[in-house]
């Protein structure tokens, strides 16, 4: 009964963590200012010629720190 005393005592977590429901776990959501693909809307420059900025809210990674985790995965 040794291994049934063990689990008994194990302490309970206080907090459960649960996945988080945006990221999936991930701690990364698909940046919304470029839809994922890191560039920002192109614009033309006074010449007329198409400038593709990278995206200035993921620096062009593409995703960014998920809000509803901090980045973390869980949420308590
Ligand atoms: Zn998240
Ligand atoms: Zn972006």
């Amino acid at each position: 009964m040794l291994e049934m005393e063990r689990i008994r005592r194990r302490p309970k977590a206080k907090v459960s963590k649960r996945q988080c429901h945006r990221c999936y776990g991930s701690g990364q959501t698909t940046c919304r200012s470029c839809g994922g693909s890191g560039y920002a809307a192109t614009s033309r420059d006074p010449t007329g010629q198409l400038q593709s900025c990278r995206c200035t809210a993921c620096y062009g990674n593409k995703s960014t720190r998920c809000m509803a985790c901090k980045g973390v995965g869980y949420l308590e």
